[in-house]
């Protein structure tokens, strides 16, 4: 375990999320001494402290020990989040001192780096979002040399990890031109149900079989919901809508017909620029539901193999082969969707580099529009990484010891020069929470491909209308960037019983 004594609650989960990015598999705690007094039964620890020049707190040092038995070795750093203080010491120095986040960060990275012998793809940054930071400053017509400088000497993120967030700044900022997003909204629609539950399911999902004689209900639901958009939202722009889940496609195609006809009555679908509905699960496709989506304007799909090794699809509980999603994909394609999107996870259970390698090259085959490679940690104590351990006791697989699982830079480089040579572009980006290690997802897509949605709801510049269970709404304020959030409740029953309050919800939040 690392643990950290920190004298006051000042970027604490900055801390704890820096430490556990140099140190994924063990645990972090931060604990706050506002006396100075350390206990704990550890040899090895950390000790941060701020210490401020005067009242105003708003300059000082930053100091960091790393206690080794009898041996400590410190870090300072100077901070000031005064801009007259730092024009004083710009004069006298010649060099701008940093805030105190940024000398934090700074000053914890270099003393992590030194410990572990380790660089960081993604530096000393944290946030899951930052391509956002490559935006800001090509908003402010910054060159590339220009954001170079910056993110390499601010954060210290790598070359590779700057090209890419830079490309994807600018190619999300050309998409965006075309939409006035800031006076327009998009509509999420969460369909929680999935033919069976994947092992590694994070996502809100019930298996369809036990739940089928609420989905009516359920529909209802959203149809009230979508009531609500109508009159809260008449005369705005809806500019995209995606239907996510679980899997949407475990609707019947009269359910899906239902659905998104209620949708066509109620609102103003002529501006629609992406209706996405998420096909996820090739188990959960038929020709009659494409049909109908394509008859009531879906115009893109995410048809999902996650791998092309079908060991692998058992190991995780996808109830289908590599051959059926094939079928799917093709009958998608024969009902002429001509933007369809590919999931695939980079860290499966027992996956090697070359089983990645192999599952680009089966990809490259069928020429998808875009594709979304996802990064899986499975973390001691999960549920798959306790079934994988029981089968490896059974002595049905064989871990190697490994008790957790993860992808690697390999892995991520197979990936992007796979969809690189299949004519994709990178155009968003985003890193999981609690990161371990250099996770990121990733989306390429052809350049007049690219999801919409995604840019919008990865970039925060517009406000989503989120209906059904576990959802969240975000209003995004134009003129100052601000953004808050309401969630509808989880437990799908519960979500039928209070629609109203959901409804009630959103409706306070956009007063
Ligand atoms: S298809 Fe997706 S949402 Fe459904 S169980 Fe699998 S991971 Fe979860």
């Amino acid at each position: 375990m690392r643990q950290i004594f920190l004298n006051e609650d000042r970027y604490q989960y900055d801390i704890h999320s820096l430490f556990k990015a140099f140190y994924p598999s063990e645990d972090v705690k931060v604990t706050i001494t506002a006396d100075g007094e350390i206990s704990t039964d550890l040899t090895d620890y950390y000790i941060v402290n701020y210490k401020y020049q005067d009242d105003s707190r708003l300059e000082g040092i930053i100091e960091m020990s790393l206690i080794r038995g009898d041996e400590t070795a410190l870090f300072q750093a100077q901070f000031c989040d005064s801009e007259d203080g730092k024009k004083n010491s710009a004069s006298t120095s010649g060099a701008s001192v940093d805030t105190c986040k940024n000398a934090l960060k700074k000053l914890i990275y270099r003393a992590l780096s030194k410990e572990t012998g380790k660089d960081l793809p993604w530096g000393n940054l944290t946030g899951i979002r930052p391509t956002r930071i490559a935006m800001n400053l090509v908003d402010k017509g910054k060159s590339d040399e220009e954001i170079y400088d910056f993110m390499k000497n601010t954060y210290f993120v790598s070359d590779e990890k700057i090209d890419v967030s830079t490309r994807i700044a600018r190619h999300e900022k050309e998409i965006l031109k075309s939409i006035d997003y800031e006076n327009g909204y998009s509509l999420y629609l969460g369909i929680p149900f999935c033919p069976t539950t994947c092992l590694y399911c994070s996502f809100t999902s019930y298996p369809i079989g036990a739940f089928k004689n609420i989905v009516d209900d359920y529909i209802s639901c959203l149809e009230k919901e979508i009531d609500y958009v109508a009159s809260e939202f008449a005369g705005k722009t809806l500019d995209t809508v995606y239907i996510g889940g679980g899997t949407p496609t475990t609707l019947e195609p009269h359910q899906m017909e239902r659905l998104i006809g209620y949708m066509n009555e109620k609102l103003d679908m002529s501006h629609v620029k992406e209706f996405t509905v998420e096909s996820g699960r090739p188990d959960s496709i038929t020709r009659d539901k494409l049909r109908t989506m394509k008859k009531m304007g879906v115009s893109r799909i995410s048809v999902n193999p996650q791998t092309m090794k079908d060991e692998t699809l058992k190991l995780i509980g996808r109830r289908h082969t590599v051959a059926e999603f094939v079928d799917s994909y093709k009958m998608a394609r024969e009902e002429g969707f001509d933007n369809i999107n590919m999931d695939i996870i980079l860290g499966l259970p027992l996956e090697t580099s070359k089983d990645v390698a192999y599952t680009m090259e089966r990809i490259a085959e069928l020429a998808p529009d875009d594709l979304t490679v996802h990064s899986l940690a499975i973390k001691r104590g999960s549920r798959l990484a306790e079934i994988l351990h029981e089968k490896e006791l059974k002595g049905e697989i064989s871990l190697k010891g490994a008790d957790v699982i993860n992808n690697t830079e390999e892995m991520m480089r197979i990936a992007s020069e796979g969809a690189k040579n299949m004519g994709l572009v990178p155009y968003y980006l985003y890193r999981q929470k609690n990161i371990s290690g250099n996770f990121e997802n990733t989306g390429y897509a052809k350049p007049d491909k690219a999801g919409i949605y995604n840019i919008l709801i990865n970039e925060e510049v517009q406000s989503i209308i989120a209906l059904g269970a576990g959802t969240v709404t975000k209003r995004v304020y134009g003129y100052d960037g601000r953004i808050e959030r309401c969630d509808n409740v989880k437990d799908v029953k519960l979500y039928m019983d209070q629609i109203d309050e959901m409804i009630d919800r959103k409706r306070r939040l956009f007063e």
